[in-house]
């Protein structure tokens, strides 16, 4: 124990990172306890609280996050200590937290929600942004105010939104895989949006027509006049409805690997301005685009994407003059790309390093138990940055979200309490069960302005693909359904649209029933299946 005038406060309970996994499990911890002594620390003068939460199944929450002050959440809750400060050290040992200014917390329990960071792709560079926080969008919105061109790099959920929320620039997405958004969806469900939202005007094939790269296994076009099929990567594919589809599109080939596309929707603009802060903000949840103006120089928005394209180098164009791009992008293929900035969006990586003596990895994150306990004792951690190092259940794994970084912060809250009250009465202790939010993968989204449903293995993740089958319901501009099954028992699923279907297949996933005897029926529109298996 540290002598009494070293110390600048002790509280039971530290906190370290106020974006939504910290901020969660304070909340948890005041659950059980408003009364409780609490100290949240964070690097960034906002703090982000879930709120309007709505539950849609049983893992299933949607819910809006904002952006606080810290001022304002200490005013809210009284009983905690909030530090707008940068932690430099965490001394297990002495259980001290130690922030930059120097100043000293004795914790009994501290949890590391420290989030991530982003990997931005040629760092350093004037022409590169990468989007993390609050102010990176900012500074994204000024430089896409005076672009004309933007080369797009990463095919995550944020790309993606980039795609649909930016008007007024060209942009070239170049993507390491053979279909949009393929972090998130199956390239049938990229061909949905892609046909509701980006091919209603000029859908041009430009030069290179090389062979069609566009996975055809769950292209919804193929699948008009198919009962039953097996796509190229062995798995099974039933198509039960598609409507609406372009009969000019499904007597086109496949598509090539470079298409380019206007998009014709222009939304309007909110011409908000965003807010200021450090460079340790939290990362941003799915509305970061809502408050900025994300316009660039021109009226119209082209869209040209580079399927199985990576960018290889960048160097700034010696050449001026008034047509000349200030920065030239190499691909992997020898092509360059001329454009005035380029956006990486390439993913994250966990802010760990700080807490070496915690057992992790570096592109994992911190390692926890089945109770966000980290292998150091009284040190649990919670959101993007840990990795929970438990058996998963077979329908459950990581993605770093805010759904999880919720889920994860409010069951790190619940487990530390726990703990604290275990060590002051032992014989009435509790053992702590495993969420029952950790049973199931689930994430709702919006893309491309479509209601995004994830449940389970949704794209078949891991699974046998000898083993799996497909069942697809796509109708052109309002629903995209798919299915995954193993021995007709439900692995996954993706709802894109306001399909209503996410609690009936959740429990059809949870449940493992046998579906045989349903068959295709299953996506039937005409059998009202939620009424099926209520
Ligand atoms: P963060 O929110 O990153 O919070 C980390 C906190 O730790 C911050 O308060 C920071 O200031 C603090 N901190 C860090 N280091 C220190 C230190 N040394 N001392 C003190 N404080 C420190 N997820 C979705 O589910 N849906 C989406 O649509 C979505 N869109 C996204 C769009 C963008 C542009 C980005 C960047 C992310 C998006 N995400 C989305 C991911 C989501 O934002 C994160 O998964 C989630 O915010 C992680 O929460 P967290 O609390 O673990 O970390």
């Amino acid at each position: 124990m540290e002598p009494e005038e070293c110390v600048t406060g002790r509280y039971t309970f530290a906190v370290i990172g106020g974006g939504i996994a910290g901020v969660s499990c304070v909340e948890q911890i005041l659950e059980f306890d408003p009364e409780a002594s609490i100290l949240l620390i964070s690097s960034s003068p906002v703090v982000k609280v879930a709120t309007q939460v709505t539950r849609l199944s049983k893992t299933l929450e949607d819910f809006i996050v904002l952006e606080k002050p810290l001022k304002s959440f200490k005013d809210v809750h009284q009983s905690v200590r909030v530090v707008h400060g940068v932690v430099a050290e965490l001394l297990p040992e002495q259980h001290l937290v130690i922030t930059k200014a120097g100043e000293k917390f004795q914790y009994k329990k501290v949890c590391i929600c420290a989030g991530a960071s982003p990997k931005v792709l040629f760092p350093g560079w004037e022409h590169v942004v990468g989007i993390r926080d609050t102010e990176s969008v900012a500074q994204l919105a000024q430089r896409i105010s005076k672009a004309r061109k933007v080369l797009l790099l990463g095919n995550g959920g944020i790309a993606t939104e980039f795609v649909h929320e930016v008007t007024g620039v060209d942009i070239v997405w170049a993507i390491k895989d053979k279909s949009i958004s393929a972090h998130f969806v199956d390239p049938g469900a990229a061909e949905f949006f892609i046909q509701s939202k980006l091919s209603n005007i000029n859908a041009s094939q430009p030069g290179d027509t090389a062979s069609p790269n566009i996975s055809t296994s769950c292209d919804p076009c193929e699948h008009v006049s198919t009962s039953a099929s097996t796509s190229g990567e062995g798995v099974a594919v039933t198509s039960v409805q598609t409507t609406e589809l372009d009969s000019d599109t499904t007597s086109k080939n496949l598509p090539s690997k470079r298409r380019k596309y206007t998009i014709s929707s222009i939304l309007p603009d909110s011409g908000k301005e965003s807010q200021k802060q450090d460079s340790f903000g939290s990362a941003l949840g799915p509305d970061w685009h809502q408050n900025v103006n994300l316009k660039g120089q021109n009226l119209l928005k082209n869209v040209e994407i580079l399927y199985e394209k990576e960018c290889v180098g960048i160097r700034t164009n010696e050449s001026t003059g008034a047509d000349m791009w200030p920065v030239l992008a190499e691909l992997n293929d020898g092509s360059v790309i001329g454009c005035d900035l380029v956006v990486s969006a390439t993913g994250v990586s966990p802010n760990c390093s700080l807490f070496k003596y915690c057992e992790q990895e570096i592109e994992k994150g911190i390692f926890t138990d089945d109770a966000m306990r980290t292998s150091v004792k009284d040190v649990y951690a919670a959101g993007d940055v840990c990795f929970p190092n438990w058996t998963w259940s077979k329908h459950w794994f990581q993605m770093r979200l805010w759904t999880q970084a919720r889920q994860m912060g409010l069951y790190a809250g619940k487990s530390m309490f726990l703990s604290a009250q275990n060590e002051l009465n032992p014989d009435d202790a509790t053992e702590i069960d495993l969420d029952f939010c950790f049973e199931c993968f689930s994430h709702v989204t919006r893309f491309f302005g479509f209601k995004v449903v994830l449940l389970g293995l949704f794209n078949g993740q891991g699974l046998d693909k000898a083993k799996q089958h497909l069942l697809i319901r796509c109708t052109k501009n309002l629903e995209y359904i798919k299915l995954v099954l193993e021995d007709w028992r439900l692995q996954g699923a993706i709802l894109i649209g306001d399909t209503g279907l996410e609690e009936t297949f959740e429990n059809l996933i949870l449940n493992q029933v046998d579906l045989s005897s349903y068959g295709e029926d299953l996506l039937n529109p005409d059998i009202d299946i939620e009424d099926y298996f209520d």
